[in-house]
């Protein structure tokens, strides 16, 4: 059996085809054309969908299902993507428009649920049941597992990790709170610290490494310095690591996962993030509700996205 996983993003469609073994078998990327209608966006789709198809001589019988991973709030058993960002899709029947090309069972769920799904199914939490994956990006965002399928509460919208507070009357947020956790532990967070730190200690490794172009700063080159023994770059890094590792805690106190899994730009760092943000996530946890794994790096990467989609179907049934 075969799945048809899509990643639907406001640059590009991704249409991937994913074997029994969770691998993607091919892949075809068009442009999405955003400022057209859903109706024109989700033709091509489903054009690309029987391109691939055709291609590996598979028909309708051949494949389980589409899903399809769309950024904002879809319904999964309904076949409805109420609202994506970039997107001109509001209240679209996804199922229904793909239906009329296509005689396949489709689904639609968040993008970012996508990839976490994929990360419990057979990524980093491969084997668990109840995950938890937080992307640490420009944003901080995430998708909840509960059983084996995407937990996004009664209307859709939950899992919304990055917009915990973490400090009251904090760092004002996008969302339009302050103190929201992403604006402490996203890739962003770190990079605008590492520059104020940067600022305030010109004689540092940190700051000689981007030859006082700050806006060159990147997570890595923090690590780097920090691996180098710079005494700044540690201080940044110490801190963005509890920052992470007390969100953690809270999503362990919340939910106890089997697994909290890190991933996005920051998951290149490996047990570089992973072992101090576990340290120090446990010290946080009261006795008997430690955690019971470390917490891990993700590892599909950009595949996460399309092989989550492609398996939403098989847990929905
Ligand atoms: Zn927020």
């Amino acid at each position: 059996m075969y799945y048809i996983g899509v990643d639907l993003g406001g640059t590009t469609i991704k249409v991937g085809l994913v074997n029994d073994e969770y691998q993607i078998i091919d892949k075809i990327v068009i442009p999405t054309g955003r400022e057209r209608s859903s109706e024109a966006v989700l033709k091509d789709m489903a054009d690309v969908c029987r391109q691939i198809m055709n291609k590996h001589g598979l028909t309708e019988s051949d494949v389980h299902s589409i899903g399809i991973g769309s950024p904002g709030i879809a319904s999964p058993v309904e076949g409805i993507i109420h609202y994506a960002s970039n997107l001109n899709f509001n209240e679209v029947n996804v199922r229904e428009e793909i239906q009329k090309y296509i005689n396949l069972n489709v689904y639609v769920e968040n993008d970012a649920n996508c990839a976490a799904l994929a990360e419990a199914i057979c990524g980093a939490a491969k084997g668990e049941k109840d995950v938890v994956v937080v992307t640490l990006g420009t944003g901080v965002g995430g998708g909840i597992i509960i059983g084996g399928k995407v937990y996004s509460g009664a209307f859709c919208g939950g899992g919304e990790i990055g917009h915990h507070v973490l400090e009251l009357n904090g760092r004002p947020c996008g969302c339009g709170r302050k103190g929201c956790w992403e604006q402490y532990a996203s890739a962003t967070a770190l990079i605008n610290d590492a520059k104020v730190a940067a600022t305030a200690n010109p004689g540092s490794l940190l700051a000689t490494m981007v030859e006082g172009n700050l806006e060159g700063m990147t997570a890595k080159i923090v690590f780097d310095a920090a691996q180098a023994g710079d005494v700044v770059a540690n201080e940044v890094l110490d801190q963005y690591f509890k920052y992470v590792a007390y969100g953690v805690a809270n999503l362990a106190y919340m939910l106890q996962p089997g697994v909290v899994v890190l991933g996005g730009g920051m998951s290149a760092q490996g047990e570089n993030l992973t072992v101090p943000v576990t340290k120090y996530a446990q010290a946080q946890m009261c006795p008997g509700l430690e955690l019971r794994n470390p917490v891990r790096a993700a590892i599909l990467g950009n595949d996460a996205g399309i092989i989550g989609a492609a398996l939403v179907g098989t847990t929905l049934q």
